[in-house]
C-alpha cells in the first residue's frame, strides 16, 4: 500500500512589535496591516509584542495609542499581546546559557578604550569596529584580566567569516559578510538585554515565521540571523517594507500633516478608508483601487509589495473617505456624527431625522468633520436676513414663491418626496415663465441662508412644506416687495 506524504506547511505566525515611545503612526500601521492581512491570507496568526525595553522613553501612554490605534482600525491580535519587560528572566536565562558555552562572552572594554578604539581604526584607514580583545582566546593571548568589580557588558561571539544571505520577501537577496559585523552588545552593564537580543529570543519563542517591518531594521537582520543560528533557532522568512515619504519625497513626518492614526479618526476619517488607503501605500493589485479588507487579504502577497518608497497623498486618502462616507449608511455616519456636532439639544429636535440630513449631504464632504459643519443649516433657522436675497425678491419671484408655498402646503402626502415638490417647482415655472435658478437661489436663502446646498426639490423635500412656509412668512414679511 502507498503512503501518502503530505509537505508539511509551516503555520504563518507574523507579528507587529512597536516600541511604544509615540503616537502610532501611519507607518507602524501600514506594516501591522500587511504582517495581519499575511496572517489572515495564509490562515495563521497575527501577533502584537510591544517592545517596551526602553524604559526612559516607552510610555503607558504610548502603550495605550498602540492598542487605540489597533482597535480603531480593526487590527485585533489573534493572541494575548506580549511586553518584553515580562520576559526579562527568560532573556537572562538565555545569556546565561551562551555565556556558558562560549557563544557569547564578557567584555570589560571602558567606554574611553572603544573610543580610542575607533579613533585608532579610523586613523588607520578601517572600519570602526569593536576588535574582539575580550574574547576568551584573544584576553587570554594578551594577557588581559579583569580587575575585582570591573563592569563588563555580554557580547555575542559573532562568526567571523563567511556571508549572511536571506531572500527578503520585498527586496529580493541581501547578503552581508560576517567581516562587517562586529560581536554584538547583548547585555548592558547594568545586565539588562539589548534590542536586538530581546527580539531574536522573541521571535524565537513565539515561533515567528515571517518578520514584516519597516526597512529601517534591514541592517539589524543579519545580526539577528546569526544569533537565531546560534540559539539553533528556524530563521523567519523577513521582508522589508520601504519607507512612507510626505508629498515633498522627504520621510513623512508631522509637518506634512497628521502622521498619527488617532488623528485620523479625530480630524473625521473612516477606519475602512485608512485602511484601504494604507495598504494600496506600497502595494498594488492591478489597477484596484477600492477594496474590501476581505478582498485585501486574499489579494495580499509579499512579491507584490513594492520595493520603493511610497508618497503620501493626503488627497488620495480624501477622496477614499468621500467613497467610503457614501457607502455607509446615514444611521452608521450618524453615531460618528452626533459628537462631531455644533448643535444644541433643542435644535437638534427642530429639523428633520439626522440620518436623512447625512444621507442628502454625505457626498458633499471628504471629511466627517466637514460634513458637520454642513449639518447645522438644517437645524438652525433663525439665522439674520441672508445678503443678497432682498436683490432676488422681484415681485414676480416673491408671487412665484407664494405660490409654490401654498400648492406644497395643500398636497396631502407628507412628508413630500423630492419629485413631488420638482414637479410642483415645474408647474409653478411655467405658470410665472421664471427659470430654475431664479426660483431656487431665494429658496436656498430662506430654508438654509445660503446658496451651496443639494439641489433644491430634496432640500425641501427634507425640511417640509411647515418650515419654507414659516422661513418665507419670516422673510417675506421684511421684504421690499410687499
Ligand atoms: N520595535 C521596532 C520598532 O518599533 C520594531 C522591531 C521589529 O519589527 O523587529 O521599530
Amino acid at each position: 500500500m502507498q503512503t501518502q506524504q503530505t509537505a508539511s506547511i509551516p503555520a504563518v505566525r507574523t507579528r507587529f512589535a512597536p516600541s511604544p515611545t509615540g503616537d502610532l503612526h501611519v507607518g507602524g500601521a501600514r506594516t501591522a496591516l500587511y504582517c495581519w492581512a499575511y496572517a489572515r491570507r495564509h490562515g495563521g496568526q497575527f501577533i502584537l509584542r510591544i517592545e517596551d525595553t526602553d524604559l526612559q522613553r516607552s510610555t503607558p501612554q504610548a502603550v495605550k495609542a498602540i492598542f487605540d490605534g489597533l482597535a480603531w482600525l480593526g487590527l485585533a491580535p489573534d493572541e494575548t499581546p506580549v511586553y518584553q519587560t515580562q520576559r526579562m528572566d527568560r532573556y537572562r536565562e538565555v545569556i546565561q546559557a551562551m555565556l556558558a558555552d562560549g557563544r557569547a562572552y564578557r567584555c570589560y572594554s571602558s567606554q574611553e578604550e572603544l573610543d580610542a578604539m575607533r579613533e585608532a581604526q579610523r586613523a588607520a584607514g578601517l572600519k570602526p569596529r569593536y576588535d574582539g580583545r575580550w574574547r576568551p582566546e584573544n584576553a587570554k593571548t594578551k594577557g588581559l584580566l579583569p580587575q575585582a568589580e570591573q563592569p563588563f557588558v555580554i557580547r555575542f561571539r559573532n562568526p567571523d567569516h563567511g556571508v549572511v544571505s536571506w531572500d527578503d520577501g520585498v527586496k529580493g537577496r541581501i547578503s552581508i559578510a560576517n567581516a562587517e559585523l562586529d560581536d554584538l552588545v547583548i547585555a548592558r552593564a547594568d545586565g539588562s538585554p539589548t534590542y536586538n537580543f530581546c527580539v531574536v529570543v522573541d521571535d524565537m519563542d513565539m515561533a515567528i515565521s515571517h518578520v514584516i517591518r519597516g526597512d529601517d531594521h534591514i541592517n539589524n537582520t543579519p545580526r539577528q540571523m546569526n544569533i537565531l543560528k546560534a540559539l539553533g533557532a528556524a530563521i523567519p522568512q523577513y521582508a522589508h517594507l520601504p519607507m512612507i515619504h510626505g508629498p515633498d519625497g522627504e520621510k513623512l513626518s508631522k509637518r506634512h500633516g497628521a502622521v498619527s492614526v488617532m488623528q485620523y479618526e479625530l480630524d473625521g476619517y473612516l477606519p475602512q478608508a485608512l485602511l484601504n488607503y494604507l495598504a494600496r501605500l506600497g502595494w498594488s493589485h492591478g489597477d484596484d483601487e477600492i477594496f474590501s479588507m476581505e478582498q485585501f487579504c486574499q489579494w495580499f502577497s509579499l512579491e507584490s509589495c513594492s520595493k520603493s518608497a511610497a508618497q503620501f497623498d493626503f488627497d488620495k486618502l480624501k477622496w477614499l473617505n468621500n467613497h467610503y462616507m457614501r457607502d455607509a449608511l446615514g444611521e452608521e455616519l450618524g453615531q460618528l456624527i452626533a459628537p462631531r456636532l455644533n448643535l444644541l439639544p433643542e435644535q437638534r429636535t427642530q429639523g428633520p431625522a439626522l440620518e436623512q440630513v447625512i444621507d442628502l449631504l454625505k457626498d458633499r464632504a471628504s471629511t466627517l468633520n466637514e460634513l458637520a459643519l454642513l449639518i447645522p443649516a438644517y437645524y438652525a433657522f433663525d439665522f439674520p436676513r441672508p445678503e443678497g436675497l432682498d436683490e432676488m425678491l422681484t415681485p414676480p419671484v416673491a408671487q412665484a414663491i407664494d405660490k409654490l408655498v401654498q400648492e406644497l402646503e395643500g398636497l396631502s402626502s407628507q412628508p413630500l418626496e423630492p419629485t413631488q415638490v420638482a414637479a410642483t417647482l415645474k408647474t409653478v415655472l411655467a405658470s410665472t415663465g421664471l427659470k430654475m435658478p431664479q426660483l431656487a437661489m431665494p429658496l436656498r436663502l430662506i430654508l438654509l441662508g445660503r446658496t451651496d446646498t443639494p439641489s433644491i426639490d430634496k432640500v425641501i423635500a427634507l425640511l417640509g412644506s411647515r418650515r419654507l412656509h414659516d422661513q418665507w412668512q419670516g422673510f417675506r414679511g421684511a421684504s421690499a416687495v410687499e
